[in-house]
């Protein structure tokens, strides 16, 4: 078992936005937790990458508790996260967010592996290395978001909304990004209110639904399902 959540209840002072969560991710999966706005989706990848602290519930990675630990900690154990809307720095360079990316241990020792794999992934970004990142397109701000979290080699890489804002078909291109990285053998955490698209790549699924989880299964089996279709596709 890769990551291990348990009975999660996290709170905004008074306001308890996760009840009882449990997910779990094995080695080389990717799975996604969908869900409406305000589901909870955003909060369940904060608490467990150290943003948020819990009121209790366990979360264990590579069997070891992480509730309460450090972000820089939780790093540097091979979890990291993209956060929403990207959250570069826009005056920087392409060439500096990425450098901002190997920070961690794990990554300053690989970062010549990582830099290979990143431009292998992202050609576009090697040929800007020096243009400011805030000049870039949303899509290409997204790769660039989703290369900086890998300059920090993940063993589990978390998205939150990766296609969020992005036009059809760079929406596309992000999926099959995800796709490759995972193929290389990094398992995958996947926020999204994309539904049919993240269900399509997920091995499993969590729906999410005023902090509870109220289903699970496979992405294909809840890609079908008639409640799934009702809720959140339209059908
Ligand atoms: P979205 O797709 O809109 O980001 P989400 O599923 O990620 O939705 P969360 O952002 O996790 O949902 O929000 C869960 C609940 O927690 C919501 O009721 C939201 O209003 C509340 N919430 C989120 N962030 C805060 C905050 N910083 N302070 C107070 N309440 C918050």
């Amino acid at each position: 078992m890769l990551l291990k959540i348990d009975h999660l209840n996290t709170s905004y002072g008074a306001l308890q936005a996760l009840f009882d969560v449990s997910v779990e991710i094995h080695e080389g999966e990717i799975v996604s937790i969908i869900g409406s706005n305000g589901a909870g989706k955003s909060t369940t990848l904060n608490t467990i990458s150290g943003v948020l602290l819990s009121v209790s519930g366990t979360i264990h990675f590579r069997d070891q508790a992480i509730s309460g630990a450090s972000t820089h900690h939780i790093v540097e154990s091979g979890l990291v996260q993209v956060p929403e809307a990207r959250r570069l720095f826009p005056y920087m360079s392409i060439s500096e967010n990425l450098e901002l990316g190997s920070f961690s241990s794990r990554g300053r020792k690989h970062k010549k592996e990582m830099l290979k794999k990143v431009f292998k992934l992202f050609p576009i970004l090697e040929k800007r290395m020096n243009q400011r990142a805030g000049t870039l397109s949303g899509g290409e701000q997204q790769m660039l978001a989703i290369a900086r979290g890998l300059m920090a080699m993940p063993r589990l890489l978390m998205l939150d909304e990766p296609s969020l804002g992005l036009a059809p078909i760079i929406v596309k291109q992000v999926f099959d990004v995800i796709k490759a990285i995972n193929r290389d053998g990094i398992a995958i955490l996947l926020v999204e209110q994309n539904v049919t698209h993240s269900l399509s790549i997920a091995n499993r699924a969590y729906v999410l639904e005023n902090g509870k989880v109220i289903m699970e299964g496979k992405g294909e089996e809840l890609l079908k399902d008639s409640d799934i279709k009702k809720a959140y596709l339209g059908i």
